[in-house]
């Protein structure tokens, strides 16, 4: 398997104010002076605690994203952040198409792909989210559903290297609920993203595009599915809020490439 960069990233909600967001991150940068070679760590807070996150992780080597973007410039969207917004504040991230965005907000596949194509217009880099609701999953289709979310949601979506974008494989009935899918399960869907991603780019580019696995990773499980040789990362939630696990992930991921 050729040398690869695991992607550590915390996604922490809707959780922590300016001042709990300001410790979080500082605990984090203290935690963190450097990262081993061969792992990159994200964090994206709310987009209220963004600017101050920035200012205490700057020394750090932690990366900051943002939770959701819109894809127009400017205007008059209420309650809304653009690209050019979140990269004055220091993003190079976006988290977009989350389960919980696209069941609580009813955000389509069209708007992904929208987000997707502006973040990428503006230089930052999409964490693409798919994954499968646990009907879908017991009736035995949820390859086929995430595959169809990754090309709805990537469609026409160019890019030159494949650093511009990171697909996470988030099965909803893991997320929160302390329910894993196994390596093996996590394993299958993400070679089949990997391969859905080789007919949409070129081969170097599919296998070199970051997929990550989110629901449920903590610090016990996060080695074996880390190892995994299509899970290139991981999106972590309830565990990125707690500085320890977070960091015990981190090292997880610090294992040696076969
Ligand atoms: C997430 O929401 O992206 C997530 C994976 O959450 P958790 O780790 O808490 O399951």
């Amino acid at each position: 398997m050729p040398n690869r960069t695991l992607l550590i990233a915390g996604n922490w909600k809707m959780n922590n104010d300016v001042a709990e967001a300001a410790k979080l991150a500082d605990e984090l940068a203290q935690a963190l002076p450097e990262v081993p070679a061969g792992v990159e760590v994200l964090v994206c807070p709310p987009t209220i605690d963004i600017t101050t996150v920035h200012d205490r992780i700057q020394a750090a080597p932690i990366a900051l994203g943002a939770q959701n973007v819109y894809w127009e410039a400017k205007g008059a969207f209420t309650g809304e952040s653009s690209c050019d917004m979140l990269k004055s504040a220091g993003c190079t991230y976006c988290i977009i198409g989350h389960s919980e965005r696209r069941d609580y907000f009813h955000e389509t596949d069209e708007d992904q792909n929208k987000k997707a194509k502006a973040l990428v217009a503006a230089g930052l880099v999409p964490v693409f989210c798919c994954g499968e609701s646990l009907e879908v999953r017991e009736a035995g289709t949820y390859v086929e559903h995430v595959v169809n979310q990754v090309k709805a949601g990537l469609a026409g979506l160019e890019i030159t290297c494949p650093k511009q974008v990171v697909v996470a494989y988030e099965p909803i009935w893991a997320i929160g609920t302390g329910r894993t899918a196994s390596p093996e399960q996590a394993e299958e869907v993400c070679e089949s993203i990997r391969a859905a991603v080789r007919k949409l780019y070129s081969s170097k580019n599919a296998r070199a595009i970051s997929i990550l696995y989110g629901g449920s990773m903590n610090d016990k499980n996060a080695f074996e599915l880390l190892a995994q040789p299509d899970i290139d990362g991981g999106l972590i939630g309830g565990a990125s809020l707690v500085p320890e696990k977070f960091v015990k992930i981190i090292e997880a991921a610090n294992q040696p490439n076969e």
